[in-house]
């Protein structure tokens, strides 16, 4: 659907039937003026409803989440190094409830009717929606890399999905002998937060290093250039000399099957790696509700209005978050919540007949590389034609040689710990 599809018109009919189904109404003696479904209460999902209410409080949003408190996947990796704690990580939607009067259907959302315009969830309810948006994050690609199935995350956890697997790694790592080898088993482009996986490498490497600092971690990579390279690597020779051997794809780093029974990793060239713990990250998709709407590509994304991220497969629903394809923009929490803040903004601008703003989105990631040693990157983006690109000039990255490096890695570090704490505020608090 096009940008001028944003409009009043394009509302008119819905708005009428949005007063005739009203069973979603947080506020019973005053109609809502539309409702919106959210599905997901992640970083997308739960900033989309936040403000939704906030742009419009006649506007009725429902989400749809079954979790009741939502582990951020940001943070997770000082959970596996030992820093913090799950309930550090770990938030709940009361005051998206409670004070911004969000409804919240604690069910998965099964399948999605675009032509009727509803969500059936698990338990059986059916929501009418005059906009969807959607923010289901990612599913992982089991059988990508073969042997690698649910079961096999058992034994070789993939941490990619902050909660039960999160604490499986850490308490691998504590379990495992002083002088065993870490390996990680990383994907190709694209996957959720491109610096992840070395922000995890670092995170593992400090617990390392005064723990079991005989151990060793193999990263196993299945690209050959990856995100902050140089300032990841600058700090891994200043802070874990000898630690870490990282793999690129031109090395033989590309894992294509796992024997999980044999804590065994296999590259495309048939090197067999016997490790003591193995953290495998597999290919990703859409999350399933994405793909079962009929809202993916062949690759498993979901294409979308660079000006609306309104899906290209079905009107008047809107995907945000890692399941979209948003151009230059990454697949970060930070990301997610940018679009959600203009998606909300554009819906309520619809609903009420104004016309829709041009998009600016921004990203920012930051990493740890120690626990007192922070990089980041940072850009702002804008839609185009032609899809969503970076705005030159006006972003950049940490740089390698600052003048007082020790102060300035350590202001990063703060400055990590900071953004977490005023996103997850933002978006749950
Ligand atoms: C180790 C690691 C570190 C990271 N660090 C950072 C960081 O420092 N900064 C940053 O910006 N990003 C970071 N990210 C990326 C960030 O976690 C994701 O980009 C972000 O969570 C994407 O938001 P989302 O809304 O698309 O999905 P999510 O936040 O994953 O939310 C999806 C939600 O949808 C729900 N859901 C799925 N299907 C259904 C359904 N059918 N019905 C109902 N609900 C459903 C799920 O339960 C989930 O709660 C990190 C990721 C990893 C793995």
């Amino acid at each position: 659907m096009s940008r001028t599809n944003l409009s009043r018109r394009g509302f008119t009919g819905s708005l009428l039937a949005a007063t005739a189904l009203s069973a979603c109404a947080v506020q019973p003696e005053a109609p809502a003026k539309a409702r919106v479904v959210v599905i997901g209460g992640g970083f997308g999902g739960t900033t989309a409803a936040k403000f939704l209410r906030l742009e419009d409080p006649g506007i009725a949003v429902t989400l749809v989440e079954p979790k009741s408190a939502f582990s951020t996947c940001p943070g997770s990796n000082y959970v596996i190094g030992g820093l913090s704690k799950m309930s550090d990580i770990t938030h709940g939607y009361a005051a998206l409830t409670g004070v911004h009067g969000v409804r919240h259907v604690r069910e998965m959302a099964v399948a999605v009717d675009p032509v009727a315009k509803t969500v059936r969830t698990s338990g059986g309810q059916t929501l009418a929606y005059d906009r969807l948006v959607m923010s289901p994050g990612i599913d992982l690609r089991w059988g990508a890399i073969a042997g690698y199935d649910e079961a096999a995350s058992a034994r070789m956890p993939h941490a990619w999905q902050a909660g039960p697997q999160t604490e499986l790694l850490r308490r691998q790592l504590e379990a495992m002998p002083d002088g065993g080898v870490v390996a990680l088993a990383i994907p190709g482009m694209p996957y959720r937060c491109p610096p992840g996986p070395y922000e995890r490498i670092s995170m593992i490497a400090n617990y390392l290093k005064t723990a079991k600092p005989r151990s060793k971690i193999l990263a196993l990579d299945a690209k050959d250039a990856f995100s902050k390279q140089p300032l990841f690597q600058d700090g891994w020779a200043a802070l874990y000399p000898g630690l870490i051997e990282w793999v690129p794809l031109g090395k033989d780093g590309k894992v294509v099957e796992v024997v999980s029974g044999e804590m065994t990793l296999v590259s495309d060239f048939g090197q067999r790696h016997k490790v003591a713990v193995a953290n495998v990250i597999p290919p990703q998709f859409a999350g399933k509700i994405a793909r079962d709407a009929g809202l993916a590509d062949q690759a498993g994304w979901c294409p979308v209005d660079p000006f609306t991220f309104e899906s290209r497969q079905a009107k008047n629903i809107h995907v945000i978050g890692d399941a979209s394809i948003a151009g230059a923009m990454p697949k970060s929490g930070f990301a997610a919540s940018s679009q959600a803040k203009f998606v909300a903004r554009a819906i309520a601008a619809a609903i009420n007949g104004r016309p829709a703003e041009a998009p600016v989105f921004a990203n920012t990631c930051y990493s740890l590389v120690g626990p007192d040693y922070g990089i980041s990157v940072a850009d702002i983006y804008r839609s185009t034609p032609q899809g969503i690109v970076a705005v030159q000039g006006a972003g950049g990255v940490s740089p390698r040689t600052p003048a007082d490096a020790a102060a300035f890695r350590h202001l990063e570090a703060m400055y990590t710990h900071g953004w977490y704490a005023s996103a997850t505020k933002e978006i749950w608090g």
